[in-house]
C-alpha cells in the first residue's frame, strides 16, 4: 500500500508538536511526514526577551528541528504556494527551481509575521521582536548604545543613547522592557560616563492597563514593581509616528529615545495572503476539529488560524500554549481520519499565564493559584526550563541562569559587520539626520519632503541655514567620498522620507552607474562654489535680507490640480510666464507646471481634458517667509530654477509669493555692483 504523505508547513510550536505526535501515532511504513520550515530550528519565543537582556545565549533558545524530530523529513525550504484543488504545495528548491510536492494531508502551521507598517516610520526606525534574529540584533544594539553613551561628551545626546522605548505592553513588551531595564541599569557600574539614573526605559501602551490578559491584582503588582525599578509606563498612549529621534504620540507628545522596540502589529504569513480560503482578519477559519473550512484534508493550527476552543466557546489566544495543544490535537485528528474514525473538536483548558517583569520578579496564574514577585519568577523559570523541548537546551539554559545569580551579565557583543543595505528612513520636522562634526557612513536621496543644511559656528546656539534640498536631491556624498567629518548638519524641514544607501552600496552603484556618477560630480562642483567665501560682498548683500523684500506676486492665474491641460495651455499662450503654480484648497501649494512639462505632455499625446495633476511636478522646492536672501541664492543655484515659490512657513504650505532670479540679482547689483569671478560671471 502507498504510504500516506502528511506535509506540515511551519516548524514553530504547533508544527513541531503536530510532527512529533504524528510520528508516534502513525506506523513508519504507513506514513511519511514532511515538515517544511524556513529556518532549520524551532525558536523558543518565551525566552527571546532573555536573549535581549543577555540572560541566556541566543543558541540556547533555538533547537535544531532535525535533532528534535526523528522520523520526520525536515526540509529547510520556503513553501511558495498551496494548490488545494490539486493537493500540492510548491516550494523553491536550493538550486532555484520551483518544485511541487503532493500530499494526502496538509497542516498549515505557518504562524504570523511582524508588521510594522501600520505606523509611519515604525518599519524604518523600530526593532521588531518576533524571531531570534530580531533578539540578537536588539541585544547588540543595546550594548552599542551603552558604548556610544560612554564616549559621548554631550549630556543630552548621552541621555538619548540611554533612552529605550518599548511599544506595546503585552507579554513580550513587558518582558523586553524588564530585561532591557535590568541589563542597562545593572551594567552602568562598568561605565564611567553614565550612571543608572541616566537610563530611561519607557513602556507605551494604547490601553488603560498593562498585561490586559492577566488578573487585575497581578497587573497592578506588575505595574508598581516595574515603575519602582525605573520603567516609565505611558498608558492610553498611541504612537502616531516613529523617527530616528524617538516616537510621536497622538496628541502631540514626543518621546525621545535612541532605541524603539515595537512588539505590536502582526500580519498573516505571505503564503496565506495568496491562499483562497475562508479567513477572518487574515487568519484561517477552521471547523471545530481544526480542518480548514470547506476542505477535507487541509488543517490549520497555531497563530495562523482562528480556532474556537470547545472548552469555553471562546477564540484561542495566539500563544505558544494554544499552538502546541492545537498541533497535538490536529495530529490525533489526522491519525483518526486515516483510520476512518471520527475526529474530535479542539478543547483545551489553559493552564495559566506567566510573565517575567524584570528585577527577579514575575506574575503568575498557574492551575488557579496566583503568585507575584520572586516566587512567581522561580515558577516562571521552572516552567519554561521544563518546557524547553530538549534536555541539552534545558541544561544549557539552567546553567546560564545559575551563572547569572553569581556573576554579572556578559557585556561582550560581536560586532558582526553587516553587508550594507539600501533602506528608507522617515524624519519629522526638526530631526537631525546628519550631525556636523560626526562621520557619515551613508548617502541619502530625498524621496519626499525638504531638508535644510545648517552650520553651527561660534556660539553653540548660532545656527545658519545655508541650503534647502527637496525631492530627488541628495546629500551625505561629500563626507562619504572624503572620509572626513561633516562640515554641516542636515535636518528635516518638513516631514521627510529618504532613501539611505550604505557606503559599500553607494560605492558600487556610483562606480557602475555613469549617470549617477556624473550627477554627483556636477553637484559636488556646484556645491563647491561657496558664495560666502568666493563673493563675500554678495553674501553680505543677501544675508539677513528678508524674503518679503525680494518677494513678488506669483504668476497668475493659479490653477487647481483638477484644472485641465487645455486651460493651462491657454494661459501659457495668453501670458508670458514660463510656469504656473498648482494649489489646492486654501492656496496650499501642491505642484508646479512649466511650459516644458506642458509641451512634453502634448508630444506624448496627452488629451486636452487631462487634469494638470498628471503632468505637474509635485511638491516643488520652496522658500519660507522666515528664510533670507542668502538662502534663496543658494537654493536657486542648487536647484537651477529661476522662480522659487515662497510659502507661509515650513509647516504651512500656503503659497504667498515667489522669488525670481532676476530680482535677486538686481538686489545684489544695487548694493555691490556686478560680482566678478574667473570663469563665472554671474552668481548662478
Ligand atoms: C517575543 C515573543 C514572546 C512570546 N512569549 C510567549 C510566552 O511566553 N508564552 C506563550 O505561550 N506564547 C508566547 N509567544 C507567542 C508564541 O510564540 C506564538 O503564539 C507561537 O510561536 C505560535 O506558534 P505557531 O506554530 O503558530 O507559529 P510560529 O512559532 O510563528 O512558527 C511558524 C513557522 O513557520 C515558518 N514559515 C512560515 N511561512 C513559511 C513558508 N512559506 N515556508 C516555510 N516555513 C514557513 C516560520 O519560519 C516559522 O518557523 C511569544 C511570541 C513572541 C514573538
Amino acid at each position: 500500500m502507498r504510504k500516506k504523505r502528511i506535509v506540515i508547513l511551519g516548524g514553530g510550536f504547533s508544527g513541531v508538536k503536530c510532527a512529533q505526535t504524528l510520528s508516534r501515532a502513525l506506523p513508519r511504513d504507513g506514513a511519511e511526514i514532511v515538515l517544511f520550515n524556513r529556518e532549520n530550528h524551532l525558536v523558543f519565543t518565551p525566552l527571546l526577551a532573555d536573549v535581549i537582556g543577555a540572560s541566556v545565549n541566543p543558541l540556547d533558545v533555538v533547537v535544531p528541528l532535525r535533532q528534535l524530530l526523528t522520523g520526520v523529513h525536515c526540509r529547510t525550504e520556503e513553501v511558495t504556494a498551496v494548490h488545494v484543488a490539486r493537493n500540492e504545495i510548491e516550494y523553491h528548491s536550493s538550486d532555484g527551481h520551483t518544485c511541487r510536492l503532493g500530499y494526502d494531508h496538509l497542516v498549515l502551521a505557518c504562524g504570523n509575521v511582524a508588521n510594522l507598517h501600520t505606523v509611519p516610520g515604525m518599519a524604518d526606525h523600530a526593532f521588531p521582536l518576533k524571531n531570534i534574529g530580531d533578539a540578537i540584533a536588539l541585544r547588540s544594539h543595546v550594548m552599542e548604545q551603552m558604548e556610544k553613551a560612554e564616549t559621548c561628551s554631550d549630556a543630552e545626546r548621552r541621555r538619548w543613547f540611554l533612552s529605550f522605548i518599548i511599544v506595546g505592553a503585552g507579554y513580550s513588551g513587558v518582558e523586553a522592557a524588564g530585561e532591557i531595564n535590568d541589563l542597562v541599569r545593572s551594567s552602568a557600574r562598568y561605565f564611567e560616563n553614565f550612571r543608572a539614573q541616566d537610563v530611561t526605559v519607557t513602556l507605551i501602551h494604547s490601553r488603560d492597563q498593562i498585561l490586559p490578559e492577566i488578573n487585575e491584582k497581578l497587573r497592578g503588582f506588575a505595574r508598581r514593581k516595574m515603575e519602582r525599578a525605573g520603567v516609565k509606563i505611558l498608558l492610553n498612549a498611541r504612537v502616531a509616528s516613529a523617527t530616528a529621534e524617538g516616537v510621536a504620540l497622538e496628541g502631540g507628545q514626543f518621546v525621545r529615545g535612541g532605541t524603539v522596540v515595537c512588539t505590536v502589529g502582526s500580519s498573516p504569513a505571505a503564503i496565506l495572503q495568496r491562499l483562497a480560503a475562508l479567513k477572518e482578519k487574515g487568519r484561517l477559519l477552521t471547523d471545530a476539529d481544526l480542518r480548514v473550512r470547506g476542505t477535507t484534508n487541509v488543517w490549520a493550527t497555531g497563530d495562523c488560524a482562528q480556532i474556537v476552543n470547545a472548552h469555553d466557546g471562546r477564540l484561542s489566544a495566539p500563544t505558544g500554549q494554544f499552538a502546541e495543544r492545537q498541533g497535538r490535537q490536529c495530529a490525533w485528528n489526522i491519525a483518526r481520519s486515516l483510520r476512518g474514525e471520527l475526529t474530535r473538536p479542539f478543547s483545551f483548558k489553559p493552564v495559566g499565564q506567566l510573565c517575567s517583569i524584570g528585577g527577579h520578579a514575575a506574575v503568575a496564574e498557574f492551575q488557579g493559584i496566583r503568585l507575584s514577585g520572586f516566587l512567581a519568577w522561580l515558577l516562571w523559570r521552572g516552567v519554561y526550563l521544563f518546557k524547553l523541548p530538549a534536555w541539552a537546551r534545558r541544561c544549557q539554559v539552567g546553567f546560564d541562569w545559575a551563572w547569572q545569580l553569581l556573576f554579572p551579565r556578559d557585556l561582550a557583543h560581536l560586532r558582526a559587520r553587516q553587508t550594507d543595505r539600501v533602506s528608507h528612513a522617515h524624519y519629522q520636522p526638526g530631526d537631525v539626520i546628519l550631525r556636523q562634526g560626526e562621520e557619515s557612513a551613508s548617502f541619502y536621496v530625498i524621496e519626499t519632503g525638504e531638508v535644510e543644511v545648517v552650520r553651527t559656528s561660534g556660539d553653540p546656539g548660532q545656527v545658519e541655514v545655508i541650503n534647502v534640498l527637496g525631492p530627488s536631491s541628495f546629500f551625505g556624498e561629500k563626507a562619504l567620498l572624503s572620509n572626513e567629518p561633516l562640515v554641516c548638519s542636515v535636518r528635516a524641514r518638513t516631514a521627510v522620507k529618504v532613501l539611505v544607501m550604505g557606503r559599500n552600496v553607494f560605492t558600487q552603484v556610483s562606480a557602475t552607474l555613469a549617470p549617477l556618477r556624473d550627477a554627483i560630480a556636477e553637484t559636488l562642483n556646484r556645491r563647491s562654489i561657496d558664495l560666502r567665501k568666493m563673493h563675500p560682498e554678495v553674501h553680505e548683500a543677501l544675508k539677513g535680507v528678508a524674503i518679503r523684500e525680494l518677494m513678488e506676486t506669483v504668476p497668475q492665474p493659479l490653477f487647481k490640480p483638477s484644472s485641465t491641460m487645455r486651460e493651462v495651455g491657454r494661459a501659457f499662450a495668453e501670458h508670458s510666464h514660463e510656469l504656473f503654480y498648482i494649489c489646492g484648497d486654501g492656496q496650499m501649494l501642491e505642484g508646479v507646471v512649466t511650459m516644458t512639462d506642458w509641451m512634453r505632455a502634448l508630444s506624448r499625446g496627452t488629451g486636452p481634458e487631462t487634469p494638470v495633476a498628471e503632468l505637474m511636478a509635485r511638491h516643488p522646492i520652496t522658500l519660507s517667509i522666515e528664510d533670507d536672501g542668502a538662502v534663496a541664492a543658494t537654493v536657486v543655484r542648487e536647484h537651477r530654477v529661476k522662480n522659487l515659490p515662497v510659502v507661509q512657513s515650513e509647516s504651512n504650505r500656503r503659497l504667498v509669493g515667489c522669488v525670481r532670479t532676476r530680482r535677486l540679482m538686481a538686489h545684489v547689483f544695487s548694493r555691490v555692483g556686478r560680482p566678478e569671478h574667473p570663469g563665472s560671471k554671474t552668481i548662478q
